[in-house]
């Protein structure tokens, strides 16, 4: 392998430790990724010298904590390519950014208007868009999933007509790492007026996702995905949204001016952020972003590569293993099962032998009922793993066959 990976796993002080007497070997980064010693610093820092709240103080701790904030909100901009870093709206991660959009569009919505989902979706892109429907009258319709993970773009376009009010799709599947045809989406998407918000809290760990080149409406994720903390993410809004939307929550921060009579909102990104934020994580999440490029997305797709294509290959040496997910286009996530072997029993030998997968429906048990399955076991690999840990998990995951089969 191309970088030096002794060097990154230094920079993760987990990596080091041992689970049921076993060296970790940590493979659930699709539901969080590890923290670098760099980004839990800069938690320590803000806390330990320069604790304040933000935007409203005129003393000298409220402006570096207030500076160190919007620094980050500048490195997001930067990061995703947003034209404006009143764009970039930070809040408590993706679940909230979806909820925020689907409430602000429960005004903008009507009987008769059409919204659309993929087949492919974690619970938080579902759910909220089904409590929309149910306050304004408006239709779910969902683009169906074909066998090998792969969206059916076909009836995608079919579903498409004037009444189609808002598309939302993820970037990438977190239960089986398929990469969506985002792009062909959202142009489709608006060629007939509609709006389109992308769920990209699993894709950011990998790609580097440009809001101007996909010309998205609405683009989520979460911090904790992407090496930063827990509690905080980022909600991309186009400025004409920002101006179309109502506030999300009443408070401190999203006003302009305030009386019994009549208040006034903040512009974006206030009008937005209601209350005292997350900001040791926001400022945390600039460090995060900062340390991925650091090492750098080439290196990372590289190295996730060479760990994915290692690991299907062995884990297919295994007898009965399928995997479910099977595209050219995905990440280092693989969704698999052995057998009729429950994935919870697989998944509990290989904690005693300190091997963190994922067991379960991912969030995703609309894709769990097309393959007629209760879930699958879920191996995710960051650019921190190693091909030695890939041989460990196909060790595990033979040890588990036999002595379950
Ligand atoms: C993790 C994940 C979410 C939920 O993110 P939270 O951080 O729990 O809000 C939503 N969608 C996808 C695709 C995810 O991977």
């Amino acid at each position: 392998m191309s970088f030096d990976i002794q060097k990154i796993r230094e920079d993760f002080p987990i990596l080091k430790r041992r689970v049921n007497g076993m060296p970790l070997v940590y493979l659930d980064n699709a539901a969080t990724s590890q923290k670098p010693q760099q980004v839990i610093d800069c938690i320590v820092d803000y806390y330990s010298n320069y604790n304040a709240n933000i935007h409203r103080g005129v003393h000298s701790l409220s402006q570096e904590a207030t500076d160190a904030y919007e620094k980050a909100r500048k490195i997001l901009q930067l990061h995703f390519n947003a034209a404006n870093a009143h764009e970039v709206l930070f809040n408590s991660g993706t679940t909230e950014g979806i909820n925020l959009v689907a409430s602000g569009f429960t005004n903008l919505l009507h009987k008769g208007d059409e919204i659309i989902v993929s087949a492919l979706e974690h619970h938080s892109n579902i759910v909220p868009w089904q409590m929309l429907c149910e306050r304004t009258g408006a239709t779910l319709k969902v683009i169906p999933m074909n066998e090998d993970g792969t969206l059916q773009m076909d009836v995608f376009h079919s579903l498409l007509n004037s009444n189609t009010k808002l598309v939302f799709v993820n970037h990438i599947s977190n239960a089986l790492g398929i990469i969506n045809p985002i792009k062909e989406i959202i142009d489709a998407a608006h060629k007939v007026g509609a709006g389109v918000l992308i769920d990209g809290a699993q894709a950011c760990s990998h790609v580097k996702a440009d809001m101007q080149a996909l010309d998205v409406d609405f683009y989520v994720t979460s911090a904790h995905k992407m090496c930063g903390p827990t509690g905080v993410g980022m909600l991309y809004m186009k400025e004409a949204w920002g101006k179309k939307l109502p506030p999300y929550q009443g408070g401190g921060e999203m006003i302009a001016t305030v009386t019994f009579e009549k208040t006034t909102y903040a512009e974006m990104p206030h009008k937005f952020e209601a209350g005292t934020p997350n900001i040791s994580g926001g400022i945390a999440f600039g460090a995060a972003v900062d340390y991925l490029n650091a090492i750098g997305f080439d290196t990372i797709k590289k190295q996730e590569e060479a760990l994915l294509q290692y690991a299907t290959e062995q884990l297919l040496s295994i007898e009965g293993l399928k995997i479910y997910g099977t595209s050219e286009d995905k990440t280092s996530v693989i969704s698999f099962n052995v057998g009729e072997i429950h994935p919870y029993d697989i998944g509990t030998i290989l904690d005693k032998l300190g091997i963190a997968v994922r067991t379960g429906h991912h969030c995703a048990q609309p894709i769990m009922d097309f393959y007629r399955i209760p879930g699958t076991v879920r191996a995710s690999f960051a650019f921190y793993n190693t091909l030695e840990e890939v041989d460990v998990l196909v060790a595990g995951v033979k040890k588990a066959t036999m002595m379950l089969r």
